[in-house]
C-alpha cells in the first residue's frame, strides 16, 4: 500500500484508507520562521505531530521545507490552504487526493452555489442537512424547524459567575510536550524564532484518545446546556458549554462526521434537547463546512477585500495582547483570553475582538493575519470568511446580510461585563463614554452612504440621524486614535 503523506492538519485515521496504511510526516521550522504564531500553538501543534508519529507505521521527518522531505511516491489529501496545494500540484511522484475532513464535498457546494446570488450559511445549512440526512424525519426536519436560534442565544444566567456544566477533563502532559516546550525555549533563545501570547499548560488534545474522550465529555455533560447560552459571556466562565473542540477537528483528530453523529445521537436517546443539538450541529455542518467552501470557492483576491477600506494598522497593545494596558472590561479580559489560552469562544472573536477591529477601520488583512497566528484553532482557510468576510464585512455582504457592529448595549445584554467597568455601555460621548458605544455610532457615520442600500441596516441608519451629539462624539473618538480604551 502507498504511503500517505499527512499535513499536520490531518492527523485522524480519516486520512488513511486503512488503519495500517504507512504514514509520512513532514515537521518544518520555517513555517514558525515566517510569523510569530502564539506559543501555545506552537506547542499544540508540534505535540499533536509528534504524538502522531509514535502511534503506527509512521516516518516523521524533520526539515527545513517539505520539497526536500518529499523523497518517495506518496498520496496525499487535499491540503488546506493554496499555498499548500501549489506546493502539492509540483512536487513530483505525490498524487492528491479530494479533502477529506469535512462533511460535504466541493462539487456538492459548487453545484448549490451556481447561479445563487447571496450565499447564505441558512440556505447551504438546510441543504446539507438534507443531502446527508441529519437531524431529518423523513424529509421534513426533526421538531418540525430547521432553526432553533429563538430557543436559543439567551442572555447569561442572572446572578451566577459561571455556568452549572462540569469543565471538560484536563489533558495530562507527556514527555512529548516538555520536549516540545524545551525546544520552543531553544527556539526562541538561539534562532529568534518569536512567538505571541504566554506558555501555559496544554489546554486542548493532542492524541486522537485525549480528542474522543473530550468529544465523549462534551456530548454527555455540556452539549445540554450548550444551546441557550451560545451567544452569552460570562466574566469568570470562558468555556461557557462550549465544545472546545475546533483545535482537535482542525488538527483533523476528530472527523466531524463522528462529532455530528454523535451529538444527534444524544438527541435521539433523550440525553440532549433538540435546540442545543441543532444549534451545535449548525455550527459544524453548517458553519464549518461553509467557510472551508467559501475559502475555495471564493477568488483568491477574496482575502485581500476591502471594501470599507479600513487602512489603519493594528494598534501595538492589540497585536502584542497587552491586554493590561486596556481599561474596557470586556476587550481587557477577552484579549487576556488570547494572551493566555489562545482560545476565546465565538462571540468574544466576532463581538468584542472584530468588532471593536472594524469600528476603528483596521486593515481586514491585518486583523486576518493576527487571528491566524493567535488562536490554537486558527488556520487560513478557517480565517478568510471568518474575518474577512463575516467580522469585517471586507466583502461588503458576499457571506451575511449586515455587518456584525454593535455598540456597549449588545455587550451589555450578553454578558456580565459592564457591571464592574469604568465605562458605560449607555453614554456615547464623554469621560464614561464606551468606546463600543462611541465607535458603533462613528462606524456607522463613517459608512452610511456604504450601508444605505442595505435594508437590515435603515433603522441603525435613521438612529444616527437621530443622534444630537455626534460631533462632539466623532471628535472624540478621533482623538482616541489607536489608544487602548
Ligand atoms: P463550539 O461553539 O462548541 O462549536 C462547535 C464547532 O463548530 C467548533 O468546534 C467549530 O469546529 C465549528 N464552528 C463553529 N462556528 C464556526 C465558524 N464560524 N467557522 C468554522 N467553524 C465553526 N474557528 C476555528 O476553528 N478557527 C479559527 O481560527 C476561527 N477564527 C474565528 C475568527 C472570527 C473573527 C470568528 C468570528 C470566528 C472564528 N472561528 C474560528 C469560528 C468559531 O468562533 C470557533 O470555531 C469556535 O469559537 C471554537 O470553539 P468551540 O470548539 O468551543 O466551538
Amino acid at each position: 500500500m502507498e504511503t500517505r503523506w499527512l499535513f499536520a492538519d490531518q492527523l485522524g485515521p480519516h486520512f488513511l484508507d486503512d488503519p495500517g496504511q504507512p504514514v509520512l510526516l513532514i515537521e518544518s521550522k520555517a513555517v514558525f520562521r515566517r510569523r510569530a504564531f502564539h506559543r501555545q500553538k506552537a506547542h499544540l501543534v508540534l505535540t499533536a505531530l509528534r504524538h502522531r508519529a509514535r502511534a503506527g507505521d509512521v516516518r516523521l521527518v524533520r526539515a527545513e521545507t517539505y520539497a526536500e522531505a518529499v523523497k518517495e511516491p506518496v498520496s496525499v489529501c487535499h491540503p488546506t490552504s493554496r499555498a499548500a496545494r501549489g506546493l502539492v500540484r509540483r512536487l513530483p511522484g505525490v498524487e492528491m487526493l479530494p479533502p477529506r475532513g469535512f462533511v460535504t464535498a466541493p462539487q456538492d457546494f459548487t453545484a448549490w452555489a451556481e447561479g445563487r446570488d447571496h450565499l447564505r450559511l441558512e440556505d447551504f445549512y438546510r441543504h446539507a442537512r438534507t443531502v446527508h440526512d441529519v437531524l431529518m424525519d423523513g424529509g421534513e426536519p426533526a421538531g418540525g424547524r430547521w432553526n432553533l436560534d429563538t430557543d436559543n442565544r439567551e442572555p447569561p444566567p442572572r446572578g451566577v459567575t459561571r455556568l452549572d456544566v462540569p469543565p471538560p477533563p484536563a489533558v495530562v502532559e507527556d514527555d512529548i510536550d516538555h520536549e516540545v516546550r524545551a525546544e520552543l525555549d531553544r527556539w526562541q533563545s538561539d534562532d529568534g524564532i518569536a512567538f505571541v501570547g504566554n506558555d501555559g499548560p496544554r489546554l486542548f488534545p493532542a492524541t486522537r484518545q485525549e480528542a474522543l474522550t473530550r468529544l465523549r465529555h462534551f456530548v454527555e455533560h455540556r452539549l445540554p446546556m450548550f444551546g441557550p447560552y451560545e451567544d452569552a459571556m460570562l466574566a469568570g466562565d470562558p468555556w461557557m458549554a462550549h465544545s472546545m473542540l475546533s483545535p482537535a477537528i482542525n488538527l483533523g483528530l476528530l472527523d466531524p462526521v463522528e462529532v455530528i453523529e454523535a451529538a444527534e445521537r444524544a438527541y435521539r436517546s433523550g440525553a440532549a434537547p433538540l435546540a442545543g443539538v441543532e444549534g451545535f450541529i449548525r455550527q459544524i455542518l453548517g458553519w464549518r463546512d461553509f467557510i472551508w467552501h467559501l475559502y475555495w470557492y471564493f477568488e483568491p483576491r477574496y482575502r485581500s477585500a476591502n471594501e470599507l477600506r479600513a487602512r489603519k494598522d493594528l494598534p501595538r497593545w492589540f497585536a502584542e495582547l497587552n491586554a493590561d494596558a486596556v481599561e474596557a472590561r470586556c476587550l481587557s479580559d477577552v484579549l487576556a483570553g488570547v494572551r493566555d489560552r489562545g482560545w476565546v469562544h465565538h462571540i468574544p472573536r466576532l463581538m468584542v475582538l472584530g468588532n471593536y477591529a472594524m469600528q476603528r477601520g483596521w486593515r481586514p488583512a491585518a486583523v486576518s493575519d493576527w487571528f491566524h497566528r493567535c488562536f490554537v484553532d486558527g488556520y487560513e482557510w478557517v480565517m478568510t470568511a471568518n474575518v474577512v468576510g463575516m467580522s469585517q464585512y471586507a466583502d461588503g455582504g458576499r457571506m451575511s446580510s449586515k455587518p456584525y457592529a454593535a455598540g456597549g448595549a449588545y455587550v451589555n445584554r450578553m454578558s456580565d461585563y459592564c457591571g464592574g467597568c469604568r465605562y458605560d455601555p449607555k453614554v456615547r460621548a464623554g469621560d464614561d463614554a464606551c468606546p463600543y458605544t462611541a465607535g458603533y455610532w462613528s462606524f456607522l457615520a463613517r459608512h452610511e452612504r456604504e450601508l444605505a442600500g442595505n435594508h437590515r441596516m435603515a433603522q441603525p441608519l435613521r438612529g444616527l440621524h437621530r443622534l444630537t451629539d455626534l460631533d462632539a462624539l466623532l471628535e472624540q473618538e478621533r482623538l482616541r486614535g489607536s489608544r487602548a480604551p
